[in-house]
């Protein structure tokens, strides 16, 4: 039968080689799809899908989705851009690209095949946030000109091409909007908080709390958010969202620090530094919409996903 189209879902997963593509990339074979991963490798690496590399049901394209990409799916979840403030802020101008043309071109596939397409839109499109928690009918509040504006509104705009394409074409889509999510393979220099204090516990440097850590970020263990990401695609084709994936409980970032240096039995200190220009003040999501549209909600507390992730920096990553 080689050659021959099977009859298993094909699935094009855009940066599946990155922290949050590759636990969706297992799951997705997991349960019998074959899964295409595009990726440039910028911040994702070959190491994170090297146990999936000789699975039949699995095959990797190195591309630029910037580019135009020719290929045949079923399904397209649209994940590749970096994530973390310190590599998006690295090369702005191919963030906003990777977000807008990759959309385009992306979009593009998806029209030509009819295909289903999801995007991993961001808690960013809400800005530094002035309704507090974050409904998806919140408009935000974005600086359009500052360091992070690059990332914000590159996925504000693909958000726009989404819709567009979806009135525009009919385009069956799925925009989720994703708040902090955390757990193994995030990349140990990717500057995020939650590798950040882990690393800094795990080595006995001090804990670098930037501003006076009283923010507060929601966070995601990356299982219940890979959940949340499939039980979207799978929804009925009126569920378009933007719909809000995250984890309610909020935290502020002296809190984290304290649990960190806690589960780690770290002798860390907590260093402050200076807060980045922009830094959101608090971000919690509210899921109402997840729990009735995706009967979703987040079931890993944020103890138990944070000893899971040590374990893993602890095996990975210190002696
Ligand atoms: P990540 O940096 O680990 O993964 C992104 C992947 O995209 C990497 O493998 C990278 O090499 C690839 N990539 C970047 N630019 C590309 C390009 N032009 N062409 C092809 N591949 C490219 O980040 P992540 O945390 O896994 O995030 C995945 C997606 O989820 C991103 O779109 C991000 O914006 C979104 N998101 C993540 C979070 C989070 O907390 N992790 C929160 C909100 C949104
Ligand atoms: N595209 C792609 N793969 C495809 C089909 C289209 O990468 O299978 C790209 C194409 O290069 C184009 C973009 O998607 O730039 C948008 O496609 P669309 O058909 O919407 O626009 P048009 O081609 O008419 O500009
Ligand atoms: N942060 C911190 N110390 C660090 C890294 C980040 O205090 O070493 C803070 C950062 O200023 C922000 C929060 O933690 O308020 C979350 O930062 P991250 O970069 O993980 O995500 P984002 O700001 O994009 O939500």
């Amino acid at each position: 039968m080689t050659g021959i189209r099977s009859y298993n879902r094909r699935v094009l997963v855009t940066g599946g080689a990155g922290f949050l593509g590759s636990h969706l990339c297992e799951r997705l074979i997991a349960r019998g799809d074959e899964v295409v991963c595009v990726d440039n490798y910028f911040t994702g690496s070959r190491r994170n899908i090297a146990h999936l590399l000789g699975n039949p049901n699995f095959e990797t394209i190195r591309h630029d989705v910037t580019f135009p990409l020719y290929v045949e799916v079923d399904q397209i979840f649209n994940l590749a851009c970096p994530a973390s403030p310190v590599h998006y802020q690295h090369d702005p101008v191919q963030t906003t690209k990777t977000s807008v043309h990759g959309a385009i071109n992306m979009l593009g596939l998806a029209k030509r095949l009819n295909a289903r397409i999801l995007q991993a839109s961001t808690s960013e499109v809400y800005g530094d946030p002035a309704v507090h928690p974050q409904p998806e009918e919140y408009w935000g509040n974005v600086n359009p000109i500052g360091p992070r504006s690059c990332y914000d509104e590159g996925k504000r705009c693909a958000e726009t091409l989404f819709f567009d394409y979806h009135r525009q074409h009919q385009l069956p889509i799925k925009v989720m909007r994703i708040f902090n999510t955390y757990g193994p393979r995030m990349h140990p220099n990717d500057g995020r908080v939650v590798s950040n204090f882990i690393m800094q516990a795990l080595k006995g440097e001090p804990i670098t709390v930037y501003g006076d850590g009283s923010q507060t970020r929601s966070f995601c263990y990356v299982d219940d958010l890979i959940e949340g990401m499939i039980r979207l695609m799978d929804s009925p084709a009126e569920v378009t969202g933007p719909i809000n994936i995250g984890n309610p409980g909020e935290f502020t970032m002296l809190e984290l620090a304290e649990h960190v240096v806690a589960l780690t039995g770290s002798r860390s200190t907590i260093e402050h530094r200076p807060l980045p220009q922009d830094d959101p003040k608090q971000r919690r999501p509210d899921i109402t919409k997840a729990k009735s549209l995706l009967e979703w909600e987040p079931t890993i507390p944020l103890r138990d996903g944070l000893e899971r992730t040590i374990h893993y920096f602890r095996s990975h990553f210190v002696d």
